[in-house]
């Protein structure tokens, strides 16, 4: 199955002169859902990537990062935009192309040294996955890598994960 066919191109969203790969066609399709989540189990087993819990930023990150955890025996850590956790959190700020946002996690979402493997939708500048590399060496997990659906290669966002593996399933 052709996995970049069900991938929507939508021009000039958010803003005027982005074009946003939208992802709803291809989780909305039962057999683009499955194979995404079944091809993302293969590449981190291959890989030797088993993590004990598997962190996914909020909101098209916990799509694919939730189902790979349930696949990969593992938990998973949701990393949320500010105010939305409950407990105690570490957060980080990062730059967007306008203006700042921020990132946490829960302080105490795992046990200090747990294997982390980091999953979302789309990798593009890099600044999401960076950010929450941050966040993970605060709470002292161990990453052993980073999984995405997508990644747009001109925008280089690999190069803000150096020394991190890093495995994606559709390029642009
Ligand atoms: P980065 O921080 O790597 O520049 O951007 C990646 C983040 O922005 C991801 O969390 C992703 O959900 C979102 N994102 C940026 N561009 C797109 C896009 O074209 N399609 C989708 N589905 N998400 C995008």
């Amino acid at each position: 199955m052709e996995l970049k066919s069900l991938i929507r191109d939508i021009t000039d969203f958010p803003q005027p002169g982005i074009l946003f790969r939208d992802i709803t066609t291809l989780i909305g399709n039962p057999q683009g859902l499955r194979h995404t989540i079944d091809l993302l189990d293969e590449k981190c087993r291959s890989a030797n990537l088993i993590p004990d819990y598997i962190v996914g930023m909020e909101s098209r990150g916990f799509i694919f990062a939730t189902p790979l955890a349930y696949q990969l025996n593992a938990g998973f850590v949701p990393i949320r935009k500010p105010g939305k956790l409950p407990a105690p959190v570490y957060s980080v700020s990062y730059d967007l192309e306008y203006g700042t946002d921020s990132l946490e996690i829960h302080q105490d979402a795992i046990a200090p040294q747990s294997k982390v493997l980091i999953v979302d939708d789309l990798l593009a500048t890099g600044g999401t996955a960076q950010a929450t590399v941050e966040l993970l060496h605060k709470i002292e997990a161990q990453i052993i890598g980073c999984a995405f659906a997508i990644e747009l290669i001109a925008l280089k966002g690999r190069e803000k994960l150096p020394n991190i593996p890093i495995i994606s399933l559709i390029e642009y």
